[in-house]
């Protein structure tokens, strides 16, 4: 019998599906709405702000939890924006991404057999950040229009063995922007299970219509046991710099500080003094970024209804999760992404990815975060269908 070296923790997921929608992208020339980066320039003023700090010479460790210039800057941005007021010494991490802080998360609170709460659809990193952290996910499912969840199944959710909840608000991939009233229900359970909230706002400024972000760290009583986790990748179209943050209270962060600094040391020196540059002067920028993401918005969402796809409108983040049931498809949802990027050219993302039970069968998910001229040109193929 041969010895197993492979860990039993890594053959409970497989490879991300998005990456694997790119690759195949790539193979038959479609337009890639897979996978959630802009394929359009980051802003000028973060580019330059890089540039400076590389020809400054910013190129050794930064401090583990974060440039100071960088924590301050996220300081003041959120007592701005959130009201919260925090120390950037003992409440702000600086990470890899908000990848590398929903990890640090898990590794830092969970127990080997806690139950983590997670609503389906679902960001799919929960899964495999759940299975090396050894937690159990419940899942909680959110449905109809405006994928709201039933009070009774999210409370049935919660037990003595519940640690934690994930809340991912704008949510990717519905397009859900939690409500006050949803959030103050998850926030009384949380209470009275006492359990941590771990929040994932990397949409943070992307948000639509009359839709308001709302962070559960501000509800009454929240603050002390809520991880609030987000990054620059999205806001500024700088997926690629590998630049998140958490923010948290001491207790929570000295444990967050231990598994952060274990894991990576540190994210790129020069880029977050950039990023606090960024961050300084961004206030006029976001309502630039919310208004540039409703144009793209709505090219997409009028090609895929014109082509006869159902569409939950998006409330913020930058996906629509469609579903082709009408489309008389003779197939799964893989089967359907594989003919999309097959016979149409455009690449999207099987719904079953981002759900554990049978509810993402009839859905696809595209993104928006693309240049006008890659929507219009996916706008066109889909036409043909
Ligand atoms: N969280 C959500 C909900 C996401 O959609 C993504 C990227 O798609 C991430 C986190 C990853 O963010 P980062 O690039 O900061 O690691």
């Amino acid at each position: 019998m041969p010895k197993e070296h492979i860990a039993a923790r890594t053959q409970v997921f497989n490879e991300s599906v998005i990456r694997e929608m790119t690759r195949l992208a790539l193979v038959h020339g479609a337009m890639n709405l897979a996978q959630g980066y802009p394929d359009f320039p980051a802003p000028d003023f973060i580019k330059q702000a890089a540039i400076d700090c590389i020809n400054a010479d910013i190129n050794q460790y930064a401090i583990t939890w974060g440039s100071p210039r960088l924590r301050r800057a996220i300081a003041d941005k959120t007592l701005r924006l959130s009201g919260l007021d925090l120390d950037p010494d003992r409440e702000i991490t600086v990470t890899c991404g908000a990848t590398e802080a929903m990890m640090c998360a898990m590794l830092a609170i969970i127990e080997p057999g806690d139950e983590v709460i997670v609503f389906e659809p679902f960001y799919e990193n929960y899964v495999p950040d759940a299975a090396m952290s050894g937690a159990k996910l419940v899942f909680v499912t959110l449905r109809g229009e405006d994928f709201d969840f039933d009070p009774a199944e999210l409370r049935a959710a919660f037990s003595a063995k519940t640690k934690a909840i994930i809340v991912n608000t704008p949510n990717n991939p519905s397009g859900k922007v939690f409500r006050h009233d949803e959030l103050q229900q998850i926030a009384d359970l949380c209470q009275e299970f006492d359990t941590l909230c771990i929040t994932d706002e990397i949409y943070e400024h992307i948000l639509y219509d009359h839709h308001e972000h709302i962070s559960i760290a501000t509800l009454p009583g929240m603050y002390d046991r809520t991880i609030t986790i987000s990054g620059l990748s999205k806001t500024f179209s700088v997926t690629g710099w590998r630049l998140g943050y958490m923010l948290a209270p001491a207790h929570l962060s000295n444990a967050l500080r231990k598994v952060h600094d274990f894991l990576t040391v540190g994210a790129p020196a020069p880029l977050q003094e950039a990023a606090a540059i960024a961050i300084e002067q961004a206030d006029s920028y976001y309502p630039e970024l919310r208004a540039m993401y409703g144009h793209k918005r709505g090219i997409l969402l009028n090609a895929l209804r014109e082509s006869g796809f159902h569409c939950h409108q998006p409330q913020g983040a930058y996906y629509i999760m469609a579903d082709f049931s009408d489309l008389k498809f003779n197939g799964d949802d893989t089967a359907f992404a594989h003919h999309l990027i097959q016979h149409v050219g455009v690449a999207p993302v099987p719904g079953s990815s981002f759900y554990k039970g049978p509810a993402g069968n009839t859905m696809v998910r595209f993104t928006f975060s693309k240049s006008e001229e890659t929507l219009l040109e996916a706008a066109r193929r889909l036409g043909t269908m």
